[in-house]
């Protein structure tokens, strides 16, 4: 699907092969040309017209400058054709969530041990007027020598300036079951990489993250409900460990820990009171040697390969050792012994009104009339929740949740659904151009008030016509990054189902993208709702 990048060269690196594929961009193994080293290539969905290929530079140019033992490394960026690409160092052994699949317990050391690195890494770069804005053990990679690595710092952010999204658009950065209270009002401070540390940490002791539904589900959860006892799932937690996680999990952010290294130390402390050994140096990840990725073999980067068994038995939770008993190894090799000489130790401020840069913005450039859209479209959320809870049968209430963001799994519209034409408000769509040249290419589609209950919350979009050989695809956003999955066009006329749950009142745009097709081309439907 993404191959026909593959044999290029993007700067000095000529691409061998997809390492995975995020919502922004994909990611390729690159061989350098001279040199012969690997690493990987993020080339993302865009194409950047002149006035954003100098916003992208400054920003790449401030995320390469960053540098820890625990946050990836950015060797190069550049942009081809118009296409924007990162070099990072190339992590062999995949990412967290591969390691852990959904639903995994960890140990409490190991938990410990992860929060540790990656606090370290985040306040390293919190020094540096840095917000994560998209914490996610999807983001957190494993190096060469089982050392987590954060990746994608302020990517969130790029990726905005790369799309060029409209002001309305631009509120929100991040995946919404890690997104923390304010940042989904548009207000995004270091405590909210702390809170995402601290659904990471929920996630890992009991084996589901504290909110689940839809996104508008989502959203109302992370503004107004707290978080279930961790205890509820896992009777064993000490409660002081347990006190710990819901501090970072706290609504206001002022009401969480100072900064994530208290949060760190107070998990540490948390777990020795409770009789955990925790080791003195970092614990790292060692894969068993089958394992062991060699870069220039695909098929190993397949999850199923690389997710290493972890301890599930909740008896092993709290027992130090237990992570020996695992396929996982922990050590703590001499390198990691080492403080990075650059990671400050100074308290940070929780919002430092001063900084106005694009990327480090602890308290960001949002105009007053952002914000008021982004706790307006907050609230419409809410209100439109209630309204689906009053008015959607009993049918809708029962549907089974996602654990992501939003679940769309089939795409084509069931025969027994009454006449959409009927029974649901409907409009004609056309796309603005969505390619040109080679590459990925986007179009927002316009923005949209669902106010029809008729359709119960779903939203279908037919296609009446669009270039067989460009694999067009639609997706609903209700805010940037908060998306429905992509839907391919299949054939003109064909109902595809883009949206369920969507609550009555729901501001939305769609998007389309395409690629394979030369030239550039506008897709026409029709969109029921
Ligand atoms: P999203 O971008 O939607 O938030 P994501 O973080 O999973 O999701 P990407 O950052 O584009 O998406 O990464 C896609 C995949 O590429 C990752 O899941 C990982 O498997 C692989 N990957 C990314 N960066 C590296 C790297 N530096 N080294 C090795 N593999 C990588
Ligand atoms: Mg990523």
């Amino acid at each position: 699907m993404h191959d026909r990048f593959i044999g290029q060269e993007f700067g000095n690196y000529r691409l061998l092969h997809v390492l995975g594929q995020g919502s922004f961009a994909v990611v390729y193994l690159g061989e350098h040309i001279y040199l012969k080293s690997f690493a990987a290539i993020k080339i993302l969905h865009a194409r950047l017209t002149s006035d954003l290929q100098e916003s992208f530079l400054n920003e790449a140019r401030i995320l390469a400058r960053l540098s820890h033992i625990h946050v990836i490394h950015i060797l190069d960026f550049g942009i081809k054709e118009g296409i924007p690409f990162l070099v990072m160092e190339y992590a062999p052994q995949g990412t967290l969530r591969q390691r852990h699949p959904s639903h995994s317990k960890l140990p409490l050391a190991t938990v410990a041990a992860y929060i540790k690195q990656i606090s370290n890494g985040l306040h390293y770069a919190h020094g540096k007027k840095l917000i994560h804005r998209d914490l996610k053990p999807e983001n957190i990679l494993i190096g060469e020598q089982g050392e987590l690595l954060i990746s994608d710092f302020g990517v969130a952010l790029i990726v905005h300036t790369a799309r060029s999204l409209h002001d309305a658009e631009d509120v929100f950065a991040g995946t919404a079951p890690y997104m923390a209270p304010e940042q989904l009002r548009g207000v995004p401070q270091f405590a909210s990489d702390q809170y995402a540390l601290g659904i990471m940490a929920y996630e890992w002791l009991c084996g589901t993250r504290p909110f689940q539904g839809t996104i508008v589900e989502l959203y109302k959860q992370h503004l107004f409900v707290p978080p279930s006892p961790l205890r509820e799932h896992v009777p064993q937690l000490p409660s002081t460990v347990e006190q710990v996680v819901l501090t970072a999990l706290e609504k206001e952010g002022d009401r969480r820990f100072t900064n994530v290294k208290a949060f760190a130390a107070a998990f540490e402390r948390a777990c020795r009171q409770a009789g955990t050994i925790l080791p003195d140096a970092p614990l790292l990840i060692l894969s068993k040697p089958e394992h062991q990725i060699s870069p220039l073999s695909p098929a190993q980067h397949d999850p199923q390969i690389l997710a290493l068994k972890d301890p599930q038995s909740q008896s092993d939770i709290f027992s130090s050792t237990s992570a020996q008993n695992s396929d996982t190894t922990l050590v703590a090799p001499e390198s990691m012994f080492k403080a990075s000489s650059s990671d400050p130790n100074a308290t940070i401020p929780m919002v430092d009104h001063s900084s106005r840069s694009f990327l480090g913005t602890n308290r960001p450039h949002v105009p007053r009339y952002k914000l008021v859209l982004g706790v307006g479209l907050v609230l419409l959320f809410i209100l439109g929740t209630l309204l689906t809870m009053m008015f959607n049968d009993a049918n809708s209430r029962g549907r089974e949740r996602s654990g992501n963001a939003i679940s769309v799994t089939p795409t084509t519209m069931p025969p027994a659904l009454p006449s959409p034409s009927k029974r649901c408000r409907t409009g004609s769509i056309s796309s603005n151009p969505i390619y040109q040249g080679n590459g990925y290419a986007y179009s927002n589609g316009g923005t949209y008030r669902s106010t029809s209950k008729y359709c119960n919350g779903r939203v279908y979009f037919v296609f009446t016509s669009a270039p067989p050989i460009a694999n067009t695809q639609v997706r609903l956003c209700v805010a940037d990054n908060v998306c429905g999955n992509w839907v391919q066009y299949t054939k003109v006329n064909s109902k595809l189902l883009i949206m369920e749950n969507l609550a009555p009142g729901t501001l939305f745009h769609l998007q389309f993208r395409g690629y394979g097709a030369v030239g550039s081309y506008t897709v026409m439907g029709k969109l029921y709702y």
